[in-house]
């Protein structure tokens, strides 16, 4: 009775993202109720296991009695304290030490968000004022990579370059370029990684060219793209782009908000191509999800620029809840338990995933198996000498997550027929390899 009247509150006045004004009455939405470590319990009683950490965010899993305990702890000492007019409390300044500490290279100054796509914007007015304070305002222009993610706030989405997140929108996205994705599985100059890397490198090269080198402010990109449908660029191709910007000398900056916090092994997944970004941005398993908060994580240089251009100036640029306490002690707490052992369970369960994954080879319907640590994808095919596409009735993004469901394996389809795996850190062997038999168990009855 509960449950009818929560479906039926839920259809009259509940605006989900994305998925509402589409379909979402015909399939009512499903409520989740408990969760402990990597399994989720709706509100049937029905276990399911979650192969996408919520969101590809609850990295630490769930249910960690310490998180609450931390986060209540704060509640009932300081709940609030804003960082304006020079105020601030300790956990955020803890906090802010501990990601300076283990970045990569000089990204030592830290400003904290509300989550991922305020991070990104926040990236945006700051590039603009670092241009300004180096007089060179002109340098208005941004490029990000076809299939990226960079948020739904007006500026992020603008970054963003997936089709939904613009169309019907709009918004004047002027100020915005993009170059072609490193996509190998259906790249048109074949999947040789150094061919991949010139064409890129050649690509972003000209447009900077036909932008105009003076008029070129940043370039945005993922380590790895993960809305796009977690697409893995070949060894190097990050190395080199970040090579170009600084030879063109625009600033480069690092999108981590998916691949931060041991997605895919490391804390940053910039350390494991050996580069240092002039900015990071960073969300999701930096709270676990247990509560809101993002990062923009600023290299010396980008900071000391901006510091001697503000002056005795303020910078118009905060949020109510930036730095929030509460956010930033459960932010520590998680840290704490990536740090006790959820980081190396990580890199241990994303060998046996991939592995899992890659004995998925052989049916019929996985044309592509990829990613890394944690962070992985099958793309499904009907012919895979000819890569052909499902079906357009067989791919609903809806269809194959529903599918999924039914075998209680919780994973994220993309529309073009891709099923992204983003598991909780903690999840035991077990528990891998119950994700892949429910999937292969997805797959045949997708094929029957
Ligand atoms: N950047 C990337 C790479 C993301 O994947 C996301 C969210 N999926 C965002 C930005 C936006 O983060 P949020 O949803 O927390 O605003």
């Amino acid at each position: 009775m509960l449950t009818n009247s929560l479906h039926e509150l839920d259809r009259q006045h509940l605006i989900h993202p994305v998925s509402s004004f589409r379909g979402h009455e015909a399939r009512g939405v499903r409520v989740l109720r408990s969760a402990k470590g990597a399994t989720l319990t709706d509100d049937t009683g029905r276990e399911l296991l979650d192969g996408f950490a919520g969101l590809w965010c609850v990295n630490a899993g769930y249910g960690h009695e310490s998180i609450v305990e931390a986060a209540a702890e704060q509640m009932r000492r300081l709940p609030y304290a804003t960082g304006y007019f020079d105020l601030g409390s300790e956990p955020p300044i803890r906090l802010a030490a501990a990601l300076a500490e283990r970045a990569p290279g000089d990204l030592n100054h830290v400003y904290f968000t509300l989550g991922g796509s305020d991070a990104v914007d926040s990236t945006i007015r700051f590039v603009r004022y670092y241009w300004h304070a180096r007089g060179q305002a002109d340098r208005d222009q941004f490029i990000s990579v076809e299939q990226g993610y960079h948020g739904s706030t007006t500026m992020g989405a603008g970054l963003t370059a997936l089709p939904g997140f613009h169309d019907g929108f709009g918004v004047p996205y002027a100020w915005q370029h993009k170059i072609s994705s490193h996509y190998l599985y259906r790249n048109p100059l074949g999947d040789d990684p150094q061919a991949v890397i010139a064409a890129s490198v050649a690509e972003l090269r000209a447009k900077v060219d036909e932008i105009g080198a003076d008029r070129v402010a940043a370039f945005y990109v993922e380590p790895i793209q993960g809305s796009g449908g977690v697409l893995v660029p070949p060894p190097g191709w990050l190395k080199a782009m970040r090579d170009l910007c600084a030879e063109l000398g625009i600033l480069f900056i690092a999108d981590e908000v998916i691949t931060g916090f041991g997605r895919t092994g490391p804390i940053f997944a910039c350390a494991d191509e050996g580069i240092v970004p002039d900015l990071l941005t960073c969300a999701k398993g930096l709270t676990s999800g247990y509560v809101p908060m993002g990062a923009v994580l600023m290299s010396d240089h980008v900071y000391q620029v901006i510091a001697e251009g503000a002056g005795a100036r303020a910078i118009g640029h905060g949020f109510t809840y930036s730095a929030h306490p509460v956010s930033a002690a459960v932010a520590l707490e998680v840290l704490a338990l990536y740090e006790g052992g959820i980081f190396e369970n990580g890199i241990r369960a994303g060998k046996r995933l991939m592995a899992g994954l890659e004995t998925l080879r052989d049916h019929p319907l996985v044309g592509d198996v990829r990613g890394r640590g944690m962070l992985a994808a099958l793309e499904l095919v009907t012919d895979k000498a000819k890569k052909t596409p499902l079906p357009a009735d067989m791919q609903p993004a809806t269809r194959l997550f529903d599918r999924a469901w039914e075998q209680g394996l919780v994973i994220r389809s993309f529309a073009q027929g891709i099923f992204g795996y983003a598991p909780p850190l903690c999840c035991t062997e077990a528990e891998i390899d119950e994700i892949v038999a429910r999937t292969r168990r997805v797959l045949d009855l997708t094929l029957d």
